[in-house]
């Protein structure tokens, strides 16, 4: 057997983070058991699924790295095929026309709530003969549920979970204006995509059991279920806006790595030992259901944030660097031509050990793309003092001379600086950082200058004597 798994989401706007570590799981459980992994837009409710909503899913699968193996399969297309099953489970007597009207199936709900019941269909048009229906009067088709002994699922992830068939009422597999139920078109498509494996949140359970006797009336072969626990926030509520982020495209717009937020989601809920930085390989090696925990997992964005820090030290800098051009491109007063982006590569080194985030990399960046005269902040203006402006013109002198003018030379240039005028090197440093970046903080003074290049140096030192 070869293993299929799929991501089913519908296209409603956002690919939120419980969903995309949905996908996450079915990709890496097919990978590791040598199984394709395949996607389906479940895009029936024509109203709310929106061609935007569907690039959202795709976009954001893409970013994380996650890749059907087949052409995405819409859910709209296959009306036809869910509609021929539903007239076959008809023929077979496994499915029936009920003829009830809204008004008596409000009258069955509230008759049901009177005695305390949960609102189920009463199974009316059960075994009423067709012939007694009004003339030409609409109909849904409704699956004949079994009304004795239980439904158990052996669930890869909850265990075992069962429940009484008479909890379970005929659902509709049909409406009557002829459109396809969820329920029945989820079963339709995940029998025809030859899925193995169904893994979803576990707020699908319930549709478990619903779905399970589709395929028992068909006669069709069952996947096995795994149901993923929800992701909830820090404080065990719901996971809400007031708590963060959410979706995929928000985590994207903070400046989180896909690597780190795929790493993140995986060890959300999924343990394996004390490994805690995993390279996508070494996920497929290692996932499997048995390592997922049944209990719902919160939400840790300062987790999420260190772990994020970790992937940045550890990406590639040209990355880094395109990244860091477009988050900075458009921003007011910050050039980002290639003089500026070579500034940046250059510098990436320092400038990645000390961002948690993209948006926390392109902002410590920035001051590579200002031109003079820059803006200064309290701190930076505090260290500008006169005395450490003369100091600068000095020094400006001796930096003139620097050849080449690398970091080492730099380095070695301060060194004598300091010495000869018997300061501290971070007294000649820190007005020196001050007058290159607006701000007291950069990567290492000898580096962040031979970033800058001689010229620039000078020309920020020249703008601080004039200012
Ligand atoms: N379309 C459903 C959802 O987005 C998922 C269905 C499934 O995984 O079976 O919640």
């Amino acid at each position: 057997m070869i293993v299929r798994t799929r991501f089913a989401p519908s296209p409603t706007g956002l690919l939120h983070i419980g969903n995309a570590r949905a996908a996450l799981f079915n990709f890496l459980y097919a990978r590791h058991h040598g199984g394709e992994f395949l996607l389906r837009i479940e895009d029936t409710d024509r109203e709310r699924s929106t061609q935007q909503a569907v690039d959202v899913i795709f976009d954001g699968l893409k970013w994380m790295g996650i890749t059907p193996d087949e052409e995405p399969v819409f859910q709209s297309t296959r009306q036809d095929r869910h509609t021929e099953v539903a007239l076959e489970l008809l023929a077979k007597g496994q499915a029936y026309r009920c003829y009830c009207t809204p008004e008596e199936l409000k009258e069955m709900r509230e008759q049901a709530m009177k005695e305390g019941r949960p609102p189920r269909y009463n199974g009316m048009w059960r075994d009423r003969d067709p012939s007694e229906a009004p003339e030409g009067a609409p109909y849904a088709v409704r699956i004949r549920a079994p009304r004795e002994g239980e439904t158990v699922i052996h669930d890869l992830v909850q265990g075992e979970v069962r429940v009484a068939n008479a909890e379970l009422d005929d659902m509709i597999i049909l409406r009557s204006d002829g459109t396809p139920t969820y329920q029945h078109a989820v079963v339709v498509d995940d029998h025809d995509m030859n899925i193995t494996h169904v893994i979803r949140g576990d707020d699908h359970l319930t549709n478990t059991f619903r779905q399970l006797m589709i395929y028992r009336a068909m006669g069709w072969d069952q996947p096995l279920f795994g149901h993923l626990p929800l992701i909830h926030g820090p404080d065990g509520a719901k996971l809400s806006k007031r708590h963060g982020a959410q979706s995929v495209v928000e985590f994207r717009d903070e400046g989180y790595l896909p690597e780190a937020l795929c790493n993140y989601l995986l060890r959300l809920g999924w343990g394996h030992g004390d490994a805690e930085i995993l390279s996508r390989d070494e996920q497929i090696r290692l996932f499997d259901l048995d390592g997922v925990g049944r209990s719902p997992s919160r939400m840790d964005y300062a987790k999420l944030l260190h772990i994020n820090g970790v992937w940045m030290r550890e990406a590639d800098d040209e990355r880094l660097t395109d990244d860091v051009m477009a988050r900075l491109a458009g921003q007011e007063g910050v050039v980002t031509d290639a003089g500026v982006r070579a500034r940046v590569l250059q510098l990436m080194p320092g400038l990645k050990e000390r961002a948690r985030t993209l948006v926390e990399l392109s902002e410590s960046a920035a001051f590579l793309g200002r031109q003079v005269p820059l803006t200064f902040d309290d701190k930076a203006t505090k260290l500008l003092t006169p005395e450490a402006r003369t100091m600068l013109g000095e020094l400006a002198r001796d930096l003139a001379a620097v050849e080449p003018f690398s970091a080492e030379e730099i380095d070695r240039a301060l060194r004598q600086f300091a010495e000869k005028h018997e300061l501290k090197l971070g007294k000649v440093a820190q007005p020196l950082r001050a007058a290159m970046t607006g701000t007291t903080t950069s990567p290492g003074i000898d580096v962040t200058l031979a970033a800058l290049g001689r010229d620039e140096v000078l020309a920020r030192i020249g703008s601080v004597l004039q200012g």
